[in-house]
């Protein structure tokens, strides 16, 4: 089975105004899509009922964040329950900045991970190394290790519903690109830890979509690399060219 291309934006803590925000979904909803990729934007949770009735259907929407247990005492949070009884399909889990600035760690990631598949949710599952890492010869151990957690929780039926993105923290934002073969490279190191820690089928059926400072000028390139599926896209998903980025493979 063909895997599906993906793209998604995340919108992070942008835009500021609901003004803006109304704009960057008109832009979208009169864009033509490549109908051959699965589209889904993450704007901020405040956004997100609006942005359901407000976008067109053949775009999905994504939490950037859930907590692991269903509902109590947990001031500022949303549970993965809530966001599907509100009819968010999607959610981003383990982005590097909740890691690095919300200290999330790889166990809590999981636990959020199996919160969110068990209630029928489907996860852009976040990994990557710090430059230090890469430099020090330690990528491949560090995204084996954010995934070993999740792979101790899931019930294997439950990878249909993970996308998992790649993004390098030291090309979040930073205008840095990984080349296309050090992204090739760990794409490949990803699906085999699944092919040896869950399943052939696994592996072979499940998104691994590349994140890190893609834009209109570079997603061509990565894009033809044979394990990677499509992209986490962040500041060029708040720009026109996140419609050039879906349509990459056209
Ligand atoms: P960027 O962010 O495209 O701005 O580098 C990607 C992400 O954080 O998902």
């Amino acid at each position: 089975m063909a895997r599906k291309f993906f793209v998604g934006g995340n919108f992070k803590m942008n835009p500021t105004t609901v003004e803006s925000k109304r704009a960057l979904l008109k832009a979208l909803n009169e864009a033509t899509l490549d109908p051959e990729v699965e589209v889904v934007i993450a704007p901020p949770s405040l956004y997100l009922i609006p942005v359901i009735s407000e976008l067109r259907k053949d775009v999905g929407v994504a939490a950037q964040n859930c907590h692991p247990k269903s509902a109590g005492a947990y001031t500022g949070e949303i549970s993965a329950v809530q966001l599907h009884d509100a009819g968010i399909p999607y959610v981003i889990l383990g982005h590097s900045e909740r890691r690095a600035l919300f200290h999330e760690t790889s166990e809590l990631v999981a636990e959020k991970t199996k919160s969110a598949v068990e209630v029928g949710l489907t996860v852009i599952l976040c990994v990557g190394e710090m430059l230090e890492e890469r430099e020090s010869g330690k990528t491949t151990e560090v995204v084996e290790a954010q995934l070993g957690e999740v792979v101790k929780l899931l019930d294997p039926s439950k990878w249909k519903q993970i996308v998992v993105a790649y993004e390098p923290v030291w090309a979040i934002g930073t205008g840095k690109v990984a080349t296309p073969d050090q992204a090739q490279e760990t794409h490949h190191a990803i699906r085999a830890y699944l092919a040896k820690e869950v399943s052939q089928e696994v592996a072979e059926n499940t998104r691994i979509i590349y994140g890190g400072s893609v834009n209109a000028s570079n997603c061509a390139q990565l894009s033809v690399q044979p394990d990677i599926d499509g992209f986490l896209v962040g500041g060029a998903s708040l720009k026109p060219e996140f419609v050039q980025i879906v349509n990459t493979k056209l």
